[in-house]
């Protein structure tokens, strides 16, 4: 018995790192599971492991800053499988550091687009699902650069703040409409993300380490596990709430 057999899930970003990770779990927990990101090739190969691990997943090809085909995934799960329980919406870039003032407009627009105005088309688009079938469970994705300054990423930290504050927002809009709304705020995770930032390079990778308490990165699972877990009753009481998952980087 899965804490989600009977339950749909989405998962945009699900074709790499934390969110290939959670469309696994959620799929494991019982959900079937609708796998969104621009990544094809990785989609496919997401629901390939769901269905190989006898899980059920469809995969829906979606640009998170197009609200047309944000609507067409969450029709697309409706029409698949009924209804949408568990929206994951986790698909994010890092963009392209350095400071304010060398932060172009381009980068600036981008990062905004994809990790804020994604998150909230995906809302946008997830709620009244949510609102008419009686309730459902959101998580975003933030990070602990949305709960902290970051040196050299202002578009990526003005985003991820942003992330929260919008999580808070929909979960008091929504408290009375058995709509739970919250974030998972990871530390540095290792993911192609982090691969990209570091160039692989294991210096870089172990400055990534030693900005860790706990003396580690941490793993896709790791977030995975939490954001699954804020969409079962377990969490019933949890709601507007930004979680750190970060191996106690922010608690310094
Ligand atoms: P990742 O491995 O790069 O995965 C991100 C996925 O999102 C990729 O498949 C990417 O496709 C996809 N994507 C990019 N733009 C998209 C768009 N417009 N619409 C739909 N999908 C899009 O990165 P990750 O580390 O798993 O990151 C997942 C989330 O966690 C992000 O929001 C990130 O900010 C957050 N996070 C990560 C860390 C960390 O340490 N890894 C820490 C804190 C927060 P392409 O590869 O084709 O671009």
């Amino acid at each position: 018995m899965g804490l989600l057999d009977g339950k749909v899930a989405l998962v945009t970003g699900a074709s790499s790192g934390i969110g290939r990770e959670s469309a696994l779990a959620f799929a494991r927990a019982g959900a079937k599971v609708v796998v969104a990101d621009v990544d094809v090739a990785g989609g496919e190969e997401t629901v390939g492991m769901i269905k190989k691990a006898g899980g059920e997943a469809v995969f829906v090809k979606t640009d998170v800053t197009k609200k047309d085909e944000v609507k067409v995934l969450v029709d697309k799960a409706v029409e698949t499988y009924g209804r949408l329980d568990c929206a994951h919406n986790n698909a994010g870039i890092e963009g392209i550091g350095g400071p304010c003032t060398e932060c172009t407009e381009e980068n600036w627009d981008l990062t905004i687009a994809i990790n804020l105005t994604g998150v909230f088309n995906c809302c946008k688009a997830e709620l009244p699902q949510m609102l008419k079938q009686g309730g459902g469970a959101i998580v975003n994705t933030a990070s602990v650069a949305g709960l902290v300054g970051f040196p050299g990423l202002p578009a990526y930290v003005a985003s991820k703040f942003g992330v929260n504050g919008l999580t808070k927002s929909i979960a008091l809009d929504y408290a009375t409409e058995n709509i739970r709304c919250n974030s998972v705020c990871p530390g540095v995770i290792h993911t192609p993300m982090i691969d990209r930032l570091t160039g692989s390079d294991p210096e870089a990778l172990k400055a990534m380490e030693a900005m860790e308490p706990v003396g580690r990165l941490g793993k896709p699972s790791e977030i995975a596990d939490a954001v699954v877990w804020l969409c079962t009753d377990e969490a019933s009481f949890v709601t507007g709430v930004n979680l750190p998952v970060d191996g106690a980087l922010t608690a310094q």
